[in-house]
């Protein structure tokens, strides 16, 4: 097994089992107020079933399944609640998780970060800056900076089902 495809599983195993995720602890206090203003929020009613279970219940989407696991044309993902942009294809990557993979957000504030217990080690949720639905989680440091020569060694997993793709 090469060293990539020894990265691939890792990371796999880590999204599955939730296995020596990296907590980000600098992002923990820049989303206080999201769980005070979970109740004001508005879901919209274009949104299919599935999408409001990850949106707004926190749901993940099945792996291997969303809608934008394979996309690699030009655009803009934006909030598929709020239409807020969230991620630039130009950041996009395989990842080989499951899950659409970006390594950093269109502009900062785009997202929110907290932390989720749900698993242990616990993790570290991203949400909408604007409207407070459910992206998927981040985690740093598994390797990916070195071997796709990316700017940053982090990967935002993010469920295709909360996002909208724009092309350019
Ligand atoms: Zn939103």
């Amino acid at each position: 097994m090469n060293k990539l495809n020894r990265l691939y599983a890792l990371t796999s195993r880590r999204t599955f089992l939730g296995r020596r995720s990296i907590i980000l602890t600098r992002y923990w206090n820049t989303s206080k107020k999201m769980s005070g203003e979970s109740n004001d929020l508005k879901w919209n009613d274009a949104l299919t079933p599935l999408q409001l279970m990850v949106l707004r219940d926190k749901a993940t989407e099945r792996p291997n399944t969303g809608a934008y696991l394979h996309t690699k044309e030009s655009g803009v993902y934006h909030c598929a609640n709020c239409d807020k942009p969230l991620y630039s294809s130009s950041t996009k990557f395989d990842a080989r998780c499951g899950w659409p993979a970006f390594y950093e957000e269109v502009s900062p504030g785009a997202i929110t970060y907290h932390r989720d217990n749900s698993l242990m080690p616990a993790r570290v949720e991203i949400c909408c800056a604007k409207c407070g639905g459910h992206l998927g989680h981040v985690f740093e440091g598994e390797g990916w900076k070195q071997l796709l020569n990316l700017p940053k060694d982090t990967r935002h997993c993010v469920n295709s089902a909360s996002l909208n793709f724009k092309k350019d």
